[in-house]
């Protein structure tokens, strides 16, 4: 345990010289932002800001108390319902981050002799919820790999027929940008009665024609994946979270999930704002059609001049440059270009796969993915000198 200050900065310095220290940088206009989670640029649209700042005029700012105190305004059961129409499940919960949902979830399903799944890969929240939920068998399956989690799956019901399993995956993974095989593990956890939990943070809005997201995306239904979450502070370009499933899950949610009842439940404006960007994501058709170009034409430009993305088809589009101090040495020279592309370093993703993550959005417009890609191939060149991780 570190217990003094002295060994805090000790620990500190221990990243600087490993480049592995952050900063929170603040955000500025002027720069180009590719590392933003704004796929579709709704946290721009008037009517979204308009939404937000009405209900806040008309009602008020705040919740006042957790949803089953005095905290669940109309503000929040609208938008509940329209989550459950939008993506087809019965009923739909807000949650106040995707992080508490995650944490909520798995910790009100799991009990100590089930086995939780989870892709290697998944996102920090799930790892952390798996820890939280203490249940005696914990396994993580190598990355994408459905028949690994299937093999896991069998063994497990075989040895301890009675206790549950439960198989929580990314729908579209953060840090690299590739989906995860829905079909087959849905498949595998339907043969062997496990729970399917999708977080779907990354896909909501962007991936499925009409932007509902992985299930969409993989032809599949509510009923295959009886839990759905999804987050608002993605592509719907607010904040908070949601859980979709029966009613039965929703109930029991809202009597388990500590991350529900003991929190203050989220400014109704900001759900108003959020159901309002949830018309858009269908009525806008036009920002996913234009992501997709988008695209289309970075990987193009990308593979002209010989950067090697990681492969994906959504708007995460990963160059990993493998050594640190070459990535954020990289992501300093686009800086001082006026371009923002977070270096993403370890422990985020895994050791010696240090990266630029770049993101893009609907806002984007070609000729600034040009700029960007002729700026990544200037950085990258080998003997761009290091002098830029002076700033
Ligand atoms: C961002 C993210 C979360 C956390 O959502 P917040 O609402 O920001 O707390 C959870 N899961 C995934 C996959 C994410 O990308």
């Amino acid at each position: 345990m570190r217990r003094k200050p002295e060994a805090l900065k000790r620990a500190l310095a221990e990243l600087d010289a490993q480049h592995l220290r952050r900063y929170p940088g603040i955000a500025v206009d002027s720069e180009l932002d590719f590392s933003s989670n704004d796929y579709l640029g709704l946290r721009h649209h008037p009517a979204v800001r308009t939404a937000m700042a009405d209900c806040a005029l008309s009602t008020v700012a705040g919740a006042g108390a957790s949803h089953l105190i005095s905290g669940h305004h109309a503000a929040h059961d609208a938008l509940e319902h329209a989550l459950a129409e939008f993506t087809g499940y019965p009923a739909a919960l807000v949650f106040s981050t995707g992080y508490m949902a995650n944490l909520g979830v798995l910790t009100a399903l799991l009990e100590r002799d089930d086995l939780l799944l989870q892709d290697r890969l998944n996102h920090a929240s799930l790892i952390d919820a798996g820890l939280l939920a203490r249940v005696r068998e914990s396994h993580r399956y190598p990355h994408a790999n459905a028949a690994a989690a299937r093999e896991r799956l069998q063994e497990f019901r075989q040895r301890r027929g009675e206790a549950a399993a439960l198989l929580a995956t990314d729908g579209v993974f953060s840090m690299d940008g590739d989906v995860a095989p829905l079909a087959e593990l849905a498949a595998a956890c339907h043969a062997h009665e496990a729970w399917l939990v999708v977080d779907d943070a990354h896909g909501i809005g962007v991936i499925g024609a009409d932007g509902r997201g992985s299930l969409e995306h993989h032809g599949l239904k509510a009923a295959d994946v009886p839990v759905l979450i999804g987050t608002f502070g993605k592509a719907l370009g607010t904040f908070g979270a949601f859980v979709a499933g029966d009613k039965a899950l929703l109930e029991w949610l809202l009597q388990r999930a500590r991350t529900y009842i003991y929190t203050t439940a989220l400014p109704p404006p900001v759900a108003a704002a959020t159901t309002q960007a949830l018309q858009l994501v269908t009525a806008e058709k036009w920002r996913r059609e234009k992501l997709a170009e988008l695209i289309g034409h970075f990987k193009d430009g990308a593979a002209r001049r010989g950067l090697s993305l990681l492969p994906s088809d959504t708007p995460i589009q990963p160059l990993v440059i493998g050594d640190v101090q070459r990535t954020l040495a990289a992501s300093h020279a686009l800086r001082a270009r006026g371009l923002r592309v977070t270096a993403i370093r370890p422990p985020t993703v895994p050791n010696g796969s240090a990266r630029l993550r770049v993101t893009l959005s609907a806002r984007h417009e070609r000729p600034q993915l040009d700029m960007l890609l002729d700026a990544l191939s200037a950085s990258l060149e080998p003997n761009q000198p290091a002098t830029e991780l002076a700033s």
